[in-house]
C-alpha cells in the first residue's frame, strides 16, 4: 500500500534510534513484519506468539516480556536486511499469508479472507483494483462514453481516479465550493473520524496521519491532496447541483439538468452516472411545533455557524447522536449553560488513545520498516473486521430480547454498563440512570469513547434533559412536563435524511419512472449499487451498504467502484449500451438483505434509528460480513443484467455466468 509512501531505503538512522522507535510499534504487525521482510517463518514457531484479538488490547495479548522479545529480535532483522544491501525476499505465497494472518491474530483466519488482504494491505499486485482491459476498446467509443459523477466526496473522487485510470472520459459535479464532500461540510468542534485512519484511508494512498483518528481539518486535507495528485480537480464543476437527469431509451444515454454558480443552468449528455452523494448529505431538522419563531440563533451540526461565538452563551443542544457526542464536550468548555436534550442514550465503547497522536516512534515504524504498515492495516482491519458480527445476530431462543440479542451481547452490554458507571462514581446515579442505554448494544451506531462524554456531562454548567421536547419558543426549548428552557442558542444535532438517497434530485428512469417516487422512503437497489428501471445509473454507497458491525466505509466504496468500472468495462468492451439489474436477481438479493438485517441487532423492533425506515425495515445497513461484499461486488456478473445495445428493441439475451449467492 501507500504508493505515495515509497520506504525509504536504505535505512540511515542508527541502532538507538531504531530500537526507541521500535518502543511504539504495534508487536503483532511487528511480527509479520519480520517474517515477511526476513523470509523466515520460524518466527512463527517458537513459543512467542499473539493470542486472540480481544477488545481494547492492541498487543495480542503479548506479555511485556514477549514484546520487549519481539522488538530486540525486529532490531536484528533489520541490520541483517540493512548489510544484506537492503533486498527484500520474495512475496509470501497466499499459504505462507493465510499462515502468517492467523498467527497474527492467535486463531484461524478463514482462507476466503486471503484475496481480499492481499490487495487491501498491498502486498500483491500494484493497485489491484484498478481496471483492467481484457480486449481493445477504440478509442471514439471510449471518447463518445462519458460518466457524470455527482459529488467530489470520498466516493466521487474514488471513482474519477479509476475511470481516469481507465481512460474513460468524465465529469464530476460538485454542490460545494472544494472536494472532501462530508469531511467539507461538517466542521462542528471536536469532529474526527472513528475509524483509525490507517485503515479508513484510500488502500492505494497512504500518508503520515497524525493522530490515530485524525480531525476533521486533517482528512479534509487528505482528501485534497489525493484529488490534487490524481488530477481530478480539473475535472469538477464546483459550486454546481445536478437538479435532475433522465434517460433516453432510444439512445441508452441519460441528459442531466445542472445547475451553475449563479443559477446558470446546462444540460450534460452523458453515458452513465455514478452517484458519490453519500447516504449522510442532507441535514434532518426535527419537526419541532414552534421552531420558526425562535428568535435565537439556531443551525444544524452539519452546517456549523462558525460565525456566532457560543462563549458565555446559554446553549441547547438537540440530539445524542455522533455528532453531538464529538462536539458537546467541545462547546462545554466555553457555554455559559448547555442544555442536551437526549432522546436515546448511545452506547459507547473505550477507546483510550481516540484523541491520541501518532507517536513519532509509531511513524518511523509505519515509514521505514519494511511491510510494518502493511501489516498494521491488517491488524486494524481484522480487529475492524467480521469479528464482532455473531455478538450482533439475534438469538431467539434468547431469554432477554428486550434488553439483548444474545448471551454474548448481554456480557458486552454489562461490561459497558459497568464501564459507564465507573465514569460517573458513586455521586451522580441521576446521571447513570439517563446514560445507560435502554436497547440492546449494537442497535444504534456505537460511539468510540475516552470519557470526554461523560466527563461534560458531569460539569456544573451542563444539563442533560431526557424529557421530550413539546415546542420551540421565542425564547427556547420547551419539554412535555411543562419546563421552559431558555436559551440564545439551538443546535441541532439532529441527523440526516439518509432514507432519501438521491433526494432533492429528480431521476427519471426507463418509460418515465420516478425513482423517488418509487422509492419513498424504502430505497433498494441490487448490491446497493444498480436499479432495475434506471439502466447505467451506479450509486456509491447506495441502499443496504452502510456498515455498523465493522469496517471502513471506504473500504465498501472501494468494492463499489470496482465494480462499477467492471460494470462499464462489461459494457464497453462488448458493445451495449446500457444495462440495468433484472428484477428477479434485485428482489431476490432485497429479500436476502431483509431477512439477515431482521436477525441482527440494529433489525431488532422497539427503538427507532437512522437505519430504519417508517415501517422498521432497515435500508441502510449491508448485514453480512465485509468479506461477502469484496467478494460479490468483484465483477458484475453479466447473467444479472438486461444489457441493451444503441437502439430501442434490439436486446441481447443475457449471457450466463456462474450465480454467486450471499
Ligand atoms: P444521528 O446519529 O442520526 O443522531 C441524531 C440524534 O438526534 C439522535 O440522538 C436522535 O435521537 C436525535 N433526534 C433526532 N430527532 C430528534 C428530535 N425531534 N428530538 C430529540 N432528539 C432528536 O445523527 P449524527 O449524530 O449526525 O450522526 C449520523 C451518522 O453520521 C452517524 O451514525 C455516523 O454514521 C456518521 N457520523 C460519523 C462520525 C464519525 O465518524 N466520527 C461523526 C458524526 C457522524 P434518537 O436516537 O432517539 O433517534
Amino acid at each position: 500500500m501507500g504508493k505515495e509512501l515509497i520506504l525509504s531505503e536504505p535505512i540511515f538512522d542508527d541502532d538507538e534510534t531504531i530500537a526507541r522507535a521500535l518502543e511504539e510499534a504495534n508487536t503483532p504487525s511487528l511480527l509479520m513484519a519480520m517474517v515477511h521482510l526476513s523470509g523466515d517463518a520460524s518466527i512463527m514457531r517458537g513459543s512467542v506468539r499473539p493470542t486472540a484479538v480481544t477488545l481494547g488490547d492492541d498487543q495480542g495479548g503479548l506479555t511485556p516480556e514477549q514484546q520487549a522479545t519481539i522488538r530486540r529480535r525486529a532490531l536484528e532483522v533489520l541490520k541483517e536486511y540493512r548489510s544484506g544491501g537492503s533486498r527484500k525476499p520474495p512475496p509470501p505465497s497466499p499459504v505462507e499469508i493465510l499462515e502468517m494472518m492467523s498467527f497474527m491474530v492467535g486463531g484461524m483466519v478463514p482462507e476466503e479472507y486471503v484475496p481480499l488482504v492481499i490487495e487491501e494491505i498491498g502486498i500483491g499486485e500494484e493497485d489491484a483494483r484498478a481496471l483492467k482491459w481484457d480486449k481493445p476498446v477504440p478509442p471514439e467509443v471510449l471518447g463518445r462514453f462519458k460518466v457524470l459523477i455527482i459529488g467530489a466526496g470520498m466516493s466521487g473522487i474514488l471513482a474519477a481516479i479509476r475511470l481516469e485510470q481507465a481512460g474513460i472520459p468524465y465529469v464530476i459535479v460538485e454542490k460545494n465550493s472544494a472536494v472532501g464532500g462530508t469531511w467539507f461540510e461538517n466542521s462542528y468542534p471536536g469532529c474526527r473520524v472513528d475509524v483509525p485512519n490507517h485503515f479508513y484511508s484510500y488502500s492505494f494512498y497512504d500518508k503520515e496521519w497524525p493522530k490515530h483518528f485524525s480531525t476533521r481539518d486533517d482528512l479534509w486535507a487528505y482528501f485534497d491532496e489525493v484529488a490534487e495528485r490524481y488530477g481530478i480537480k480539473a475535472h469538477v464543476r464546483f459550486n454546481t447541483e445536478v437538479v435532475a437527469a433522465s434517460f433516453d431509451d432510444d439512445t441508452g444515454r441519460w441528459t442531466a439538468r445542472i445547475h451553475g454558480p449563479g443559477g446558470a443552468e446546462e444540460v450534460l449528455e452523458v453515458a452513465a452516472i455514478v452517484s458519490a452523494v453519500g447516504q449522510l448529505n442532507r441535514p434532518k431538522l426535527p419537526d419541532i411545533p414552534g421552531l420558526g419563531g425562535f428568535e435565537g440563533i439556531a443551525f444544524h451540526s452539519a452546517a456549523w455557524e462558525h460565525r456566532h461565538d457560543l462563549g458565555g452563551k446559554r446553549v441547547a443542544v438537540v440530539g445524542t447522536g455522533a455528532s453531538a457526542f464529538q462536539f458537546v464536550p467541545e462547546i462545554a468548555k466555553v457555554c455559559a449553560e448547555l442544555f442536551v436534550f437526549q432522546r436515546s442514550a448511545p452506547w459507547m465503547f473505550p477507546t483510550d488513545d481516540y484523541h491520541d497522536p501518532v507517536g513519532d516512534g509509531q511513524n518511523w515504524c509505519l515509514e521505514h520498516f519494511p511491510y510494518y504498515s502493511n501489516w498494521y492495516r491488517f491488524w486494524l482491519f481484522w480487529t475492524l473486521s467480521d469479528g464482532m458480527l455473531p455478538a450482533l445476530t439475534v438469538d431467539p431462543t434468547w431469554k432477554h430480547l428486550d434488553r439483548s440479542a444474545n448471551a454474548v451481547n448481554d456480557d458486552l452490554r454489562l461490561m459497558l454498563t459497568e464501564y459507564v458507571k465507573q465514569q460517573i462514581g458513586a455521586d451522580r446515579p441521576d446521571l447513570a440512570a439517563k446514560v445507560i442505554p435502554d436497547y440492546p448494544l449494537g442497535g444504534k451506531r456505537m460511539l468510540r469513547d475516552n470519557g470526554t462524554w461523560l466527563r461534560a456531562l458531569k460539569r456544573p454548567n451542563v444539563h442533560l434533559v431526557t424529557d421530550r421536547i413539546r415546542e420551540v419558543t421565542a425564547g427556547g426549548v420547551k419539554t412535555e412536563s411543562g419546563t421552559g428552557y431558555p436559551v440564545d442558542v439551538i443546535i441541532f444535532g439532529t441527523g440526516f435524511r439518509a432514507d432519501h438517497f438521491l433526494w432533492p434530485m429528480k431521476i427519471t428512469g426507463r418509460r418515465g419512472a420516478d425513482l423517488n417516487q418509487q422509492w419513498g422512503d424504502d430505497p433498494r437497489a441490487y448490491l446497493g449499487i444498480t436499479i432495475p428501471g434506471f439502466p447505467n445509473l451506479f450509486c456509491c454507497y447506495g441502499p443496504n451498504t452502510n456498515l455498523v458491525h465493522g469496517g471502513s466505509i471506504i473500504f465498501h466504496s472501494e468494492c463499489q467502484v470496482r465494480y462499477i468500472l467492471g460494470c462499464l468495462k462489461l459494457l464497453l468492451e462488448n458493445g451495449f449500451a446500457a444495462m440495468e439489474p433484472r428484477q428477479d436477481v434485485h428482489d431476490a438479493f432485497n429479500a436476502r438483505i431483509d431477512d439477515a438485517n431482521a436477525r441482527r441487532t440494529w433489525g431488532m423492533p422497539g427503538f427507532s434509528s437512522w437505519y430504519k425506515n417508517s415501517k422498521g425495515r432497515v435500508t441502510q445497513n449491508w448485514p453480512f460480513r465485509l468479506v461477502d461484499y469484496w467478494t460479490v461486488t468483484r465483477a458484475p456478473n453479466p447473467a444479472d443484467f438486461i444489457l441493451r445495445e444503441a437502439r430501442r428493441g434490439t436486446r441481447s439475451a443475457p449471457s450466463q455466468g456462474p450465480r454467486r449467492d450471499l
